[in-house]
């Protein structure tokens, strides 16, 4: 028999999409693919920016040391070439005279036209009198000093005698001339004058910036060394944080994949119910006038059910998009309560429930809002409150007021949610009893409309429930008197 087709169809236990799990590992494939390509780009920009940022930080730091380390070896300098100036200027007046230093300020100086003693062995061999006696040992053996008559003519020299180093004009005061290695020295050059006239030669101290060179270079090794690790632990925060950056994307990517897949299924339970139904009836050669009202009833309640889960989605992308009702109205909760136990009283007579309204307050609440959102939240509540609870049970509404916030409770006698459903149910397309809930032909978005009708209005929807003994469902909305 043809109808025998439609009710299996009809009766079909409804099997749902399997539930995803929320990580990334449940996608799978070019999505997959496309996550971890966004994860790792996203990783690369992190350190990325992060690296070229400490890069110029690092760079920063080592200008500052370098800068400050060169202008504490000037001013060292400087010092010493004053040091060195005063005492030559307080014992010799003339060229001449030149021979007096060696015996009583600078044992070290060795006078051109005289046979030195073998290689400087460095200023700070001298004795206690030496001018640059006070410099700090790894320093001493550094300078060198250099006294050249007006016309540019060595006359003596002292400390170091960096090899190839030129003979260069006394102007400007600070130069950096080189020895035949290219290593690199720092000079002062200042007039010795004792007359307060004209020069009778200038005094050209000067050191080497080897060791300065070296201090900097491990400055810089350290700073690259630090750059690194830091780029290291840069690259695995990068790479963490890039995870929990996608996380919100995978579970929502998910959420999406579960919604489009039960939305899918949900439409084609009706649509496969409608289908079967033409089908058997094309078969039959001659179709009689009681068939044909039987398969128009069936199409017609397949199409209502179909309207009204379509109805319900556009709803919540509606209210998904909005997160607020364009409507805003000011409503009555007495007044929308009443109605409502008007509306439900004969369901409830017919499933043998007692329906009991509880006004806990004298004055009006009002809430500002979609009247006919508000009207379908506290609908859906009390329809699933008489529908899960057994004849001879109880539904009571009680509405009172909680400090800024309305209070409405659904309470039942009825069967109860185990807690493992109970935050479940308020997702979309979530029946507790999948296969009985798919025959009675509810979708599963009830209380997912009513979550999302309850959020727009600034308000909350929870659920406290004992297997057996009944459920309460709590509305908490904002009043506005
Ligand atoms: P449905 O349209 O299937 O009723 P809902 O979103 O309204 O979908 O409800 C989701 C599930 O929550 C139902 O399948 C049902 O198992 C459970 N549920 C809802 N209200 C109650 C209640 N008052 N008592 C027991 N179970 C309930």
């Amino acid at each position: 028999m043809a109808w025998d087709i439609v009710s299996t169809v009809l009766n079909r236990p409804a099997k749902r999409p399997a539930k995803r799990p929320s990580s990334c590992r449940s996608i799978h494939g070019a999505q997959y693919q496309l996550f971890r390509r966004s994860r790792v780009r996203l990783a690369i920009w992190y350190t990325g920016v992060m690296g070229a940022i400490l890069a110029l930080l690092g760079l920063g730091v080592y200008q500052a040391i370098a800068h400050a380390h060169e202008v504490a070896i000037d001013r060292e300098i400087k010092s010493v070439t004053d040091t060195v100036h005063d005492a030559i200027e307080a014992t010799v007046s003339a060229p001449d005279q030149l021979n007096r230093l060696s015996s009583q300020l600078l044992p070290d100086l060795c006078l051109s036209g005289n046979a030195c003693m073998g290689p400087a062995s460095g200023i700070a061999s001298g004795i206690a009198s030496d001018p640059l006696h006070h410099l700090q040992p790894s320093y001493q053996h550094d300078y060198y000093i250099r006294i050249v008559d007006p016309a540019g003519r060595l006359l003596a020299t002292g400390g170091v005698r960096p090899e190839g180093l030129p003979l260069t004009a006394p102007s400007p005061p600070f130069q950096t001339p080189k020895d035949q290695n290219g290593q690199e020295y720092h000079q002062v050059a200042i007039a010795l004058d004792n007359t307060g006239q004209a020069a009778w030669a200038y005094l050209m101290v000067g050191r080497s910036f080897q060791d300065s060179d070296q201090y900097l270079a491990s400055v810089r090794w350290s700073l690259l060394g630090g750059l690194l690790l830091s780029l290291g632990l840069v690259m695995a925060a990068s790479w963490w944080l890039s995870a929990l950056a996608m996380r919100p994307i995978y579970q929502s990517y998910n959420q999406i994949q579960q919604f489009t897949a039960d939305a899918a299924h949900e439409l084609r339970t009706p649509l496969a119910a409608i289908q079967a139904t033409v089908e058997s009836v094309l078969r039959l050669p001659r179709i009689s006038e009681e068939d044909a009202q039987e398969t128009l009833t069936v199409i017609n309640r397949q199409s209502q059910r179909l309207t009204t889960l379509v109805s319900d989605l556009l709803l919540l992308s509606r209210l998904d998009s909005e997160q607020r009702p364009l409507i805003k109205r000011s409503c009555c909760l007495q007044d929308l309560i009443g109605d409502i136990v008007e509306e439900m009283a004969a369901f409830a007579i017919s499933q043998e429930i007692t329906l009991v309204v509880d006004f806990q307050t004298q004055t009006s609440l009002v809430v500002f809002g979609d009247e006919e959102q508000l009207y379908r939240l506290v609908l859906n509540l009390v329809n699933n409150a008489i529908i899960y609870t057994p004849a001879g049970g109880q539904v009571t509404l009680t509405l009172t007021r909680h400090q800024q916030h309305a209070l409405i409770l659904i309470r039942d006698t009825g069967v109860g949610i185990a807690p493992e459903h109970q935050a479940k149910i308020f997702d979309r397309f979530y029946r507790v009893d999948a296969a009985r809930a798919g025959q009675s032909g509810s979708s599963g978005l009830g209380l997912a409309i009513a979550q999302a009708i309850a959020k727009a209005h600034g308000g909350t929807l929870t659920v406290t429930s004992q297997i057996g003994q009944g459920s309460t469902f709590a509305i908490y909305l904002p009043v506005s008197s």
